[in-house]
């Protein structure tokens, strides 16, 4: 009778426990760690993958800088245990949300780990905020990230050491692809001319001088002066090629274009740049890593080749 019981007994156990795992949530119980970009989630994913789910706030194509949050971002900051984002008033319209007092969760904001050295000056007041197109540095920033965030996701020691390890050799990697590439290019020829300067920190990395028609944010306005300098500038440099970033019309660069035919010198438009946010799936450029490489690519293919 006793061991009726303590079998009935058993298998009800059992079969709450099948009930119980059929039934959670999908991800199970794992914490919520949302970033705002899909390079912040590249960085860090491959650190703590397993012990957190993560959901990237900002999709491809997006631009932070004018990016405006929707209703779905609200609750996902709600129910985030983390909250992981760039810094440098990079998400324009969602700084206040993110720096608020008023958030629950645990915040980390990215452009903390640079030392003073290390930042870019955009202007008087503010820092540039585009610093993962030096892969060095970003796998710094994701280094000190993970280091807030191990203890929340409970990530053993060991298994944290063992990733920094692989990420580190990663970014060593990808670091030494990207300098190859750019290295094709003559070294006078190695100028970058965009139209939203998003590359300040690749430019320093990789010995480019860059040079653009907007600055730092898209949401800042160019004309008919910031045109005839950047005209001059390829005139006198001689200079093959210039580029847009996705997201911006190519007809930015027409002008330019224009005006450096007027002065007898031909100028082309290179392929677009990824910029503020990898590409589409399937574009080859759907990563922060692939964005990186595939913009090599196409700087090393517009300034090497070109007469
Ligand atoms: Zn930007």
């Amino acid at each position: 009778m006793f061991h009726q019981m303590r079998f009935s007994l058993f298998a009800l156990l059992l079969l709450l426990c099948l009930w119980a795992c059929k039934n959670a949530p999908k991800g199970g119980t794992r914490p919520l760690v949302v970033t705002t970009t899909a390079m912040i989630r590249d960085g860090l994913e491959p650190l703590i993958k397993d012990y957190a789910e993560i959901q990237v706030l900002m999709g491809p194509g997006s631009d932070p800088h004018s990016y405006r949050p929707v209703p779905g971002d609200l609750s996902a900051l709600e129910n985030a245990q983390a909250v992981v984002f760039n810094g440098f008033y990079l998400e324009g319209n969602m700084t206040s949300m993110l720096e608020s007092p008023h958030l629950q969760a645990f915040s980390v904001r990215l452009s903390d780990a640079l030392a003073p050295q290390a930042a870019i000056p955009a202007d008087g007041y503010h820092y540039d905020p585009h610093f993962w197109f030096d892969p060095i540095l970003w796998m710094q920033c994701m280094f000190q990230a993970v280091d807030q965030l191990a203890p929340l996701l409970r990530i053993p020691q060991d298994t944290l050491h063992l990733r920094k390890e692989r990420l580190k050799k990663f970014c060593l990697g990808l670091d030494q692809e990207v300098m190859c590439r750019i290295e094709t290019i003559p070294v006078r020829r190695r100028v970058l001319l965009t139209v939203h300067d998003a590359f300040a920190y690749f430019g320093r990395r990789y010995g480019l001088e860059v040079k653009s028609l907007q600055g730092v944010s898209t949401t800042a306005e160019f004309g008919v002066f910031e045109v005839q300098d950047m005209v001059d500038y390829v005139v006198k440099q001689s200079i093959p090629a210039v580029f847009t970033e996705t997201g911006q019309s190519r007809r930015s660069m027409e002008a330019v274009v224009r005006g450096c035919a007027a002065q007898g010198h031909q100028l082309i438009q290179g392929a677009t740049l990824y910029a503020d946010a990898p590409g589409p799936e399937g574009s080859l450029a759907d990563t922060w890593s692939s964005m990186l490489q595939k913009n090599a690519l196409h700087l090393a293919e517009s300034l090497a080749s070109n007469p």
